[in-house]
């Protein structure tokens, strides 16, 4: 609850979540003073914040790279026509929704590329990290950062009708890590882009983390779930696998001898990002949007305070104001460099 919200509103707005016994009033009030990032704003990203929105957790930090395109409409629940057509960043598209639904609701959302150099601060604070991201590397990432920050989070994924979670508590039971040794290689997992998805399947997977979630922020802690839960909602399969013996004490991330691997890594320049045929650059410099809009003048199709998008042949590039560029339309670094350099000098 904010501060400056009167405590009478609470039993009204809440109240048939405060009923249910293992939550009731102390409960209630435990995730009003709750902070919680929400690493990613895609279809379980907005699944996943908005119900801890509604059900009253006080705190949101919403994090994502990318700007909402017509594609995500379809599961991407907070997200409207016109967002796409504004090319707004996500967790701004996220946030202005949120707050249309819950007044009250403090939202932290930031447009950034979640690497080594980032994700500690992004953690600083919050009570609990909720996954909303879309690839291996920056789970594992956040993996490492919560089991330094001893915070714990709540892993999920869905592609086509499979989805499955797991939460990982700081010292109590496996982290992603000692379940999943080595990163898979690019490309080598399904992604929503290259097997497609259904939205049901992104509606159950954050209903199972949000539980969780819940539990964890009211203190319910014996009553977290050590499975890893999955199903596959087209043919009907679901399945509960005990995790509890995949702890390993050699673990490199919560082990006795942490080297928190990724986090230690240097933050690489360009990122492929996986079935999306695009590459991310990261240029340093802070961009002046209006001078790249006036430049570019009838090459823009998209342009406002957050990023600038523009066309060269097959190729489409976004450049955000925090100095990345997104190059859609090739899988190669360097034709990405060559179509930056060509146009931002
Ligand atoms: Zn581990």
């Amino acid at each position: 609850m904010p501060a400056d919200a009167p405590d009478a509103r609470i039993p009204e707005r809440y109240s048939r979540q405060i009923r249910f016994a293992p939550i009731g009033p102390e409960g209630q009030r435990s995730l009003a003073r709750s902070r919680v990032l929400v690493l990613g704003c895609g279809a379980l990203g907005c699944a996943i914040a908005e119900q801890l929105a509604r059900a009253g957790v006080g705190t949101l930090r919403l994090v994502d790279r990318d700007f909402v395109e017509v594609s995500n409409l379809q599961r991407q629940s907070l997200f409207s026509e016109d967002d796409a057509a504004r090319s707004l960043p996500k967790s701004v598209a996220a946030a202005s929704r949120l707050r249309a639904i819950v007044r009250d609701v403090r939202i932290d959302e930031h447009i950034v590329d979640v690497d080594a150099s980032t994700i500690s601060g992004l953690i600083a604070g919050c009570d609990l990290a909720m996954d909303g991201t879309d690839n291996f590397r920056t789970r594992h990432l956040l993996n490492e950062a919560c089991a330094r920050a001893r915070v714990p989070w709540v892993y999920g994924a869905c592609v086509g009708a499979y989805g499955c979670s797991l939460a990982i508590l700081p010292g109590d039971g496996p982290c992603l890590r000692c379940i999943q040794d080595e990163l898979p290689a690019a490309g080598d997992s399904p992604t929503c882009d290259t097997a497609g998805i259904i939205p049901p399947i992104v509606q159950v997977v954050a209903g199972w983390q949000v539980a969780e979630a819940l539990k964890i922020l009211v203190g319910a802690s014996a009553q977290v779930r050590r499975d890893l839960w999955t199903t596959d909602l087209w043919s009907g399969s679901f399945q509960r696998l005990d995790m509890a013996r995949w702890r390993d004490p050699r673990c490199a991330v919560c082990g006795t001898t942490p080297t928190y691997p990724l986090l230690s890594a240097p933050v690489d320049r360009s990122t492929v990002l996986c079935g999306r045929d695009a590459i991310q650059l990261r240029r340093g410099a802070m961009p002046d949007l209006v001078a790249i809009t006036n430049r570019l003048a009838t090459r823009v199709e998209a342009a406002n305070e957050y990023l600038v998008r523009w066309s060269d042949g097959p190729l489409r590039a976004t450049c955000f104001k925090d100095g990345r560029v997104i190059v859609q339309g090739t899988a190669d670094p360097a034709v990405a460099r060559t179509m930056c350099d060509r146009w931002l000098g």
